[in-house]
């Protein structure tokens, strides 16, 4: 198998699967993700500190549904809003969103930074010492199952 382009990275990523190889089940629980994929051995956690992107996507992304919510909220019940209403509404919004795109958030990461930042070849060796075997090295050296 070859590695995906950038678009399917991104694609794979904002769909809650691995962005190298497509594999779903990533999550133990809605919150725990694995370190590697099952399928592709690839280690998600490229260097230090690489979740503080993920969680910056999850802010910005948090932040936008709060706009919508709001001023969707103003606009359609101007001249006279419901403050108290609105209040609640958006702390339960700002609440709630962060914790279910949480799983998003991570795997959308994964694939923008795949996309900007190809693998190398030795984080290919890697995750081919880790995968199924399915997964090759794609032209590097013979897989663990030495096809
Ligand atoms: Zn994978």
């Amino acid at each position: 198998m070859t590695e995906p382009t950038k678009g399917q990275a991104v694609w794979r990523g904002a769909t809650k699967r691995c962005a190298r190889c497509g594999e779903r089940k990533l999550f133990n629980r809605w919150v725990t993700m694995v370190q590697r994929c099952p399928r592709c051995g690839h280690s998600y956690e490229r260097n230090h500190g690489f979740w503080l992107g993920s969680i910056m996507l999850n802010m910005a992304f948090t932040f936008g549904v709060f706009l919508v919510v709001f001023v969707g909220g103003m606009v359609t019940t101007w001249p006279d809003p419901p403050w108290t209403g609105l209040l609640i509404l958006t702390l339960t919004v700002n609440t709630l969103f962060p914790v279910v795109f949480h799983p998003i958030s991570r795997t959308l990461w994964v694939g923008m930074e795949m996309a900007a930042r190809p693998l190398e070849p030795q984080e290919i060796l890697d995750a081919a010492a880790f995968g199924t075997g399915e997964w090759s090295i794609a032209g590097l050296e013979p897989g663990p199952t030495g096809n």
